[in-house]
């Protein structure tokens, strides 16, 4: 059931890199794009992994990459890591730097470690001229409040979680927001009145895969595929056609993450 609502998506946070993708890339590919996803960014979450991705983004039509070490991660980042995170960074395909960020709900590395590969990845992507893509869990007043002291150029908060206040605070930064699967979990119903009330412009859609599946999506992992079930949440929270949600999230990614013919890069 192909309809002008549901062509011409663009899944902007993607693990295609990740094992459980990996091992099924073409079916999971082939799924994507006869849902209508016809750009994805696969984002990187240590070096192997943002390897892996530009590797995918080099191989595969419409596909672009973001590199970066997850704030899970962020007590084994050494230096000899951001230097082959710019070193990968040169590829063409690469249009962000993340994903990165502060996880104090899973505190998987320290909060100091987490700190500090931060800080070390924003430096990045001031020095590249890149966007980064954060993951912020149960730290938003503190990545906020640091966002607010050095004011970068281009952030995107993947599936973002925080209230309205967060929300117009990160958009008072010119931030932009991914949003997925967390719209159909519990909080789903304030997530949806920060789309309601977020700039069309300030909007990205994102599946996350393999991980927040939403609800409703078949059973197994989280694919792009999935996308369109975003799309309808969005446009009723926002009270606007699928097709508009989508083409006006497509542009918004193509502009910041420099895809746009006239956006010079
Ligand atoms: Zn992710």
């Amino acid at each position: 059931m192909e309809s002008a609502s549901t062509s011409g998506l663009f899944d902007t946070h993607c693990h295609l890199n990740h094992p459980r993708l990996l091992k099924h890339l073409p079916a999971v590919l082939e799924r994507a794009r006869a849902a209508g996803v016809s750009q994805m960014l696969v984002v990187g979450y240590d070096v192997p992994s943002s390897q892996k991705a530009v590797e995918i983004a080099s191989t595969t039509a419409g596909v672009v990459s973001a590199v970066g070490v997850h704030p899970h991660d962020a007590a084994s980042v050494e230096d000899g890591d951001l230097a082959a995170l710019r070193a990968l960074a040169a590829h063409e395909t690469v249009v962000a730097i993340g994903e990165t960020g502060l996880d104090f709900y899973r505190n998987l590395s320290s909060q100091q470690a987490q700190r500090s590969a931060f800080e070390r990845h924003l430096d990045l992507g001031e020095e590249l001229g890149l966007p980064v893509i954060i993951h912020c869990r149960e730290a938003q007043d503190e990545l906020l409040a640091g966002l607010e002291a050095r004011q970068p150029s281009a952030v995107i908060w993947h599936a973002f979680e925080g209230n309205e206040t967060h929300a117009r605070r990160a958009a008072d930064l010119g931030s932009l927001f991914g949003f997925g699967g967390l719209l159909t979990r519990t909080g789903g119903d304030q997530l949806k009145q920060v789309v309601r009330e977020l700039p069309a412009e300030r909007i990205l859609l994102e599946t996350d895969s393999p991980y927040l599946l939403p609800t409703g999506g078949a059973r197994g992992d989280n694919e792009p595929a999935n996308l369109p079930l975003i799309v309808q949440i969005v446009a009723e929270a926002r009270g606007e056609s699928a097709s508009q949600v989508v083409q006006t999230a497509a542009e918004n990614a193509c502009h910041v993450f420099r895809l746009c013919p006239d956006s010079g890069s």
